[in-house]
């Protein structure tokens, strides 16, 4: 399959890995929105939220556990903010599942 993310979950490709274990990865966005900008997925190939399957449940709180304790090694103290784009007027621009968080300066509501 030709996708990035899953490329960077095996390695192929290299990415600032920042977390890994065997369910799912963490790693540095290359295009940062925020003084720290991670992306945490799932290893298996899930398209986008809206593509969850029954006996995705514990995948996906593994990986918001995950997400925060990511923004917790990070330093996030302040707060942090987490985001699931889904599909092409959600803002999803790589079509493998993943948890963007966010965090070191003052996040605005509603986002863009
Ligand atoms: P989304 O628009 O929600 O699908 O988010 C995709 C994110 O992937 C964007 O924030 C991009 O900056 C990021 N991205 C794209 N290519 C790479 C890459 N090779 N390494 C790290 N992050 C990437
Ligand atoms: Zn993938």
């Amino acid at each position: 399959m030709d996708c990035l993310f899953c490329k960077i979950a095996a390695g192929e490709i290299p990415a600032r890995m920042l977390y890994q274990d065997e369910q799912v990865v963490a790693f540095a966005d290359i295009n940062p929105q925020a003084p720290t900008h991670i992306l945490v997925l799932p290893r298996k190939h899930i398209q986008s939220p809206a593509h969850l399957e029954e006996g995705d449940e514990a995948l996906l709180g593994h990986l918001l556990s995950v997400s925060v304790a990511v923004a917790k090694k990070e330093g996030l103290v302040r707060g942090f903010r987490t985001v699931i784009n889904s599909g092409e007027e959600g803002g999803q621009t790589v079509d493998h599942l993943h948890v963007h968080v966010l965090g070191g300066r003052p996040m605005h509501w509603p986002p863009g």
